[in-house]
C-alpha cells in the first residue's frame, strides 16, 4: 500500500474526510435508533438507523441567528444531506433565563429560509433540549451512584480559588469525599427546593490536578429558581451547558457533533461524561464525537449575540430585521439570498484555524448570485427632468409615446424583452448632466451627444436653472434615425449611454440606500466602545423615479437596477402595487481603497 495521503478533493474539508473514514470503517453500521431521542434502553427497542450519520444544529433560543450561524447550518445540514444522514434542529434551551418563543420562531424561519428543514421521510427531527431534563436528572443521579459526582457547598469564591490556575493544581473541596448516600440525599434536596439559589452545586468528580482546568471537577447542576419557557416552574435546578450538551447529543444518537473551536478544551469532559454514562448502562454505544471548526469572524459587523441585543434594545437599529444587521432576518430584508450564503460558505470553507473574513467577500458572493438570478430594470435614483424639444406631439398637444425594448437579462436572452415607453419628458440621473464637463465626462453636456439606452441618440442643447443656479431641467433634441435596434441606428457614434424613465410612465418610489453599519473593520477593537464605530450614514431614504413595471414587484423580488446595483422589494414595508426597495449591494465595491 502506498503511504501517500489521499488528497482531499475540492469542496471538501477535514470534517468530510472524518465522516468518509468513519463510514468506510462501518463505525455506525449497527447503531440502533428507536425513532425518537432516548436512553440506551429506549434505543435498544429500535432498528438499525437508516440515517448514515446524524448531525445537529443546536441554537440557544436567546437571540436571532446571524451570518455566523449560517455557516454552521450549511455545514451541519449540508453534511447530513451529502452523506445520506439526518440533521436535527435542536433548541438548546436548558438555560431558563434569556429564552423565548419569539427566538424559537425566528430561528425556525431562518433555517427554513436557507433551504433546510426537519421533516424527514420517517420522522420529524425538531427537538427541545428541555424535554430531556428528566433524563439529565437521571444521568446526574447515575454519576452520583457510581461515585463520579458530589454536592459541593463551597461558596463561589472558594470554588474559584480552589480551582487553581494554569500553572498550579487545584485543591480538593472539603465536600469531595461525602458518601454516595449523602450526595444523593443532598442532590434530591436541591431538586426539591430545600436550598437557596447558589448555595450548592453538583460537581463531577474527576481530577483537581488535571492540566485541563475544565476537568477539575466541573459544576454540572446548579440551583436556580427561574421560570422556563417550556417547563415552567417544574424545576429549580438546571444542568450546566457542558453537562447538558453531550447528553443531548447522545440521546439523539448524533454521530458527529460539530461545534466551534472554543469548545476544544471541553472535549475531554464531553468524552469522559458520555463514557461514564455508557458504563452505567444509561447511554448506548457508539457515542457521539465532538469536532471543532473555526467560527466565522466577519469584518465590519458584530456577531456577538450580546452586542446584537444591545444594538436592538438601545434602538441603534430599527429591530432584529433591520437590513443593516448581520442577522439572517436582516440579511433577508436586505436582499441577501440563500444561494448567496451557500456560495459564501463554500468559498470560505471550513478550517481549524480562526481567521477574519472580509465583508467584501460576502458582498461579492451576493453580487455573483444576483447577477445571474436578478432581472434588469431601470431606476432613476436622483431624478432631474430631460425634455426632448423636437419630439413630436399628438394632435391633442400631448407627447407621443413609443415602445422601446429593454432586455430582461443580458445573460439570459430567453427571458425576453419588455416594453418601456419613451416620451418627450424623461427623468434622468442628475449626475448624467454637467453644464461644464470635467475631463473624461462623456454624458450630457451642452453640445454633446449621448444615447438614451434602448432609445435614440440625443444632442444636449442647454438647461434651465432656478434662482440659486441649480439646474432644474435639461434640454435636448433627438436624432430620429438612431433608435436602438433599427437599421443604421449606430451611424452616429457616441461615448455615453444613459438610462431614463418616461415622466408620464414612472413609478415614484421610496428606496433605501444601505451602507455598512460600522465604519471600522473591527468594531470595538482595543478599548473602543463598539457603538462609537457605528457609521452614522448607514442609511439614506430617497424618492426615486422607477420604470412602471416595478410597481408590480412582489415582496422579496430582487432586481438589478441598471448602473446602480441590486435592489429588493422590502418584505415588510411593501404593499401590493406600492413596493419600496432596499439596496442589497452596489454593482462594484465602493469600500475598496
Ligand atoms: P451564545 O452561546 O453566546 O449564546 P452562539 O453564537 O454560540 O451564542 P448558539 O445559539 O449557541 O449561539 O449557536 C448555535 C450554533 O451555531 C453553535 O453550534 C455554534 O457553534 C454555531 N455558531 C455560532 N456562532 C458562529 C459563528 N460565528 N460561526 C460559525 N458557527 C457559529
Ligand atoms: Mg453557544
Amino acid at each position: 500500500m502506498s503511504s501517500e495521503k489521499t488528497p482531499i478533493p475540492a469542496g471538501s474539508n477535514f470534517i468530510r474526510a472524518i465522516i468518509e473514514k468513519d463510514l468506510s470503517q462501518n463505525k455506525y453500521a449497527t447503531k440502533k435508533w428507536a425513532g425518537s431521542p432516548g436512553d440506551a434502553a429506549h434505543q435498544d427497542t429500535g432498528v438499525v438507523d437508516v440515517a448514515k450519520i446524524r448531525t445537529r444544529f443546536p441554537p440557544e433560543p436567546n437571540g436571532y441567528l446571524h451570518i455566523g450561524h449560517a455557516k454552521s447550518i450549511f455545514l451541519n445540514f449540508g453534511l447530513a444531506r451529502d452523506f445520506d444522514g439526518i440533521c436535527h434542529l435542536r433548541f438548546d434551551d436548558t438555560n431558563p433565563e434569556k429564552e423565548s418563543q419569539e427566538y424559537v420562531d425566528s430561528i425556525s424561519d431562518a433555517v427554513k429560509w436557507l433551504g433546510f428543514g426537519w421533516d424527514n421521510t420517517s420522522e420529524t427531527n425538531l427537538y427541545f433540549a428541555s424535554n430531556y431534563f428528566d433524563l439529565m436528572y437521571r444521568a446526574a443521579e447515575s454519576l452520583i451512584e457510581t461515585g463520579h459526582a458530589y454536592v459541593d457547598e463551597q461558596s463561589a469564591d472558594e470554588m474559584r480559588i480552589n480551582r487553581g490556575t494554569l500553572t498550579e493544581a487545584g485543591k480538593d473541596s472539603p465536600y469531595r469525599s461525602r458518601s454516595v448516600a449523602d450526595n444523593l440525599a443532598r442532590f434530591r434536596e436541591m431538586r426539591d427546593g430545600k436550598h437557596a439559589d447558589g448555595s450548592m452545586v453538583l460537581r463531577a468528580k474527576i481530577d483537581m490536578a488535571s492540566p485541563n482546568i475544565n476537568m477539575r471537577d466541573p459544576a454540572i447542576y446548579r440551583v436556580r429558581r427561574a421560570h422556563h419557557h417550556n417547563t415552567g416552574d417544574q424545576w429549580c435546578i438546571y444542568p450546566m451547558y457542558t453537562f447538558a450538551h453531550p447528553i443531548e447529543d447522545a440521546l439523539e444518537r448524533i454521530t458527529h457533533s460539530i461545534c466551534t473551536l472554543e469548545f476544544e478544551d471541553q472535549r475531554p469532559f464531553y468524552d469522559w461524561l458520555l463514557e461514564r454514562l455508557a458504563e452505567a448502562g444509561l447511554l448506548a454505544h457508539p457515542l457521539p464525537k465532538q469536532y471543532e471548526f473555526a467560527r466565522l469572524n466577519l469584518t465590519y459587523v458584530v456577531l456577538s449575540k450580546r452586542k446584537l441585543i444591545q444594538l436592538v434594545e438601545e434602538k441603534h437599529v430599527s429591530g432584529w430585521d433591520d437590513p443593516r444587521l448581520p442577522t439572517l432576518a436582516g440579511a433577508r430584508r436586505r436582499g441577501y439570498t440563500p444561494a448567496g450564503f451557500k456560495l459564501f460558505t463554500d468559498r470560505i470553507g471550513v478550517s481549524k484555524a480562526d481567521s477574519w473574513i472580509e465583508y467584501s467577500i460576502l458582498e461579492d458572493c451576493m453580487r455573483e448570485v444576483l447577477n445571474t438570478d436578478a432581472e434588469r430594470r431601470i431606476a432613476v435614483l436622483d431624478p432631474i427632468k430631460l425634455v426632448i424639444d423636437n419630439y413630436p406631439l399628438d394632435s391633442d398637444g400631448k407627447s407621443q409615446s413609443e415602445d422601446c425594448f429593454a432586455p430582461n437579462h443580458p445573460l439570459k436572452p430567453e427571458l425576453g424583452k419588455r416594453t418601456v415607453q419613451l416620451t418627450k419628458e424623461l427623468w434622468i440621473e442628475r449626475e448624467d448632466f454637467m453644464e461644464t464637463p470635467s475631463k473624461g465626462f462623456f454624458r450630457l453636456t451642452p453640445g454633446g451627444m449621448v444615447r438614451l439606452r434602448y432609445g435614440y441618440v440625443v444632442k444636449c442643447t442647454g438647461c434651465e436653472k432656478d434662482a440659486d443656479g441649480n439646474v432644474t431641467v435639461v434640454h435636448c433634441e433627438y436624432l430620429p434615425d438612431t433608435k436602438s435596434g433599427t437599421p443604421g441606428s449606430d451611424s452616429v457614434k457616441v461615448k455615453g449611454n444613459i438610462h431614463w424613465v418616461s415622466v408620464a410612465h414612472a413609478y415614484e418610489a421610496e428606496v433605501r440606500l444601505y451602507d455598512r453599519l460600522f465604519k471600522e473593520a473591527h468594531p470595538g477593537e482595543g478599548d473602543r466602545d463598539f457603538l462609537a464605530d457605528i457609521n452614522q450614514d448607514s442609511v439614506k431614504v430617497i424618492k426615486t423615479q422607477l420604470e412602471l413595471s416595478l410597481k408590480d414587484a412582489k415582496a422579496e423580488e430582487s432586481f438589478q437596477f441598471e448602473r446602480h446595483g441590486y435592489f429588493v422589494a422590502d418584505k415588510k414595508d411593501s404593499v401590493a402595487g406600492k413596493p419600496v426597495f432596499n439596496r442589497t449591494v452596489t454593482l462594484r465595491d465602493a469600500w475598496q481603497k
